[in-house]
């Protein structure tokens, strides 16, 4: 069984035009897949169809074998937690430090309002050190976002997606923002954490190049249509 199953999957945001067109294909667990394709082919919708942070126009998406489109509250909420988000703007709190960012990717930011680090048990507070070592980043636990480079940030936005433990992590131009520097440690860090914790991972990505380096596979999106689906080493599109 696949671990993702998108069938015939349409999306507009308005009636007029359609961002996605009859998208399909599948995941197993433990690939780790790149999307690319120019500005506006329609990679983000995509991802936030996935977890539903859209609604799905038409067709299906499948996740763990359940119904992504038709799921209520408290199954959307348990999705979420299988599926962690990285995203191109890390979209941290500024103002908190790394280890209460990481904490808070498990309950929501909502909580956050008095006591921060009290609230976690010493397992929560134990797997978000494990994940800030992995990431390099320890010495910086207690330091506000907001000093820390962008590189470092990211690994930050890392650590937040991964403390739920989740099956599927999504990560949307996680690079885009970086140096090729930064870059570079941000894509070898994604790649061997979610190889370690046997995390499937789809990245959005729009250097050709660097989804070569490091993916298995890639899909090739183009005018909200796939035009290439296949292994790195056989990149020719689809028309
Ligand atoms: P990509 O990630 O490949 O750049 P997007 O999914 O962001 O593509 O965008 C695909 C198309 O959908 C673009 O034409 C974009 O302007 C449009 N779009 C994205 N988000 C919205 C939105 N919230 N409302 C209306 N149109 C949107
Ligand atoms: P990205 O490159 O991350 O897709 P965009 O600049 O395309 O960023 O979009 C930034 C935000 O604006 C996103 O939340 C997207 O959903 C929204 N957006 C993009 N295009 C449109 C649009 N045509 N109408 C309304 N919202 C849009």
């Amino acid at each position: 069984m696949s671990l993702l199953k998108v069938e015939g999957l349409g999306k507009s945001y308005n009636s007029e035009t359609k961002v996605l067109n009859d998208i399909n294909f599948e995941v197993e667990a433990g690939e780790f897949v790149s999307i690319i394709g120019p500005s506006g082919a329609g990679k983000s919708t995509l991802l936030r169809c996935i977890n539903r942070m859209v609604e799905i126009n038409e067709g299906k998406v499948i996740f763990d074998d359940l119904d992504v489109g038709n799921m209520r509250k408290k199954e959307l909420r348990e999705l979420r937690t299988n599926i962690g988000m990285v995203f191109q703007h890390y979209n941290l709190v500024p103002r908190l430090t790394v280890i209460e960012n990481v904490l808070h990717g498990r309950f929501g930011y909502k909580t956050t309002m008095q006591g921060i680090l009290g609230r976690f048990t010493e397992d929560e507070k134990e797997r978000a050190f494990f994940l800030l070592a992995k990431l390099g980043i320890e010495e910086h636990a207690y330091k506000r976002c907001d000093q820390l480079s962008g590189g470092q940030q990211q690994r930050v936005g890392i650590a937040r997606a991964l403390i739920q433990d989740p099956k599927l992590v999504l990560c949307d131009e996680p690079i885009a923002s970086l140096d090729p520097n930064a870059s570079k440690v941000i894509m070898d860090h994604l790649k061997s954490i979610t190889s370690e914790l046997n995390i499937t991972c789809l990245v959005n990505l729009h250097q050709v190049e660097v989804a070569q380096n490091y993916s298995d596979r890639i899909i090739g999106l183009k005018k909200g249509g796939i035009v290439f689906d296949g292994p790195n080493n056989n990149l020719t599109l689809r028309r």
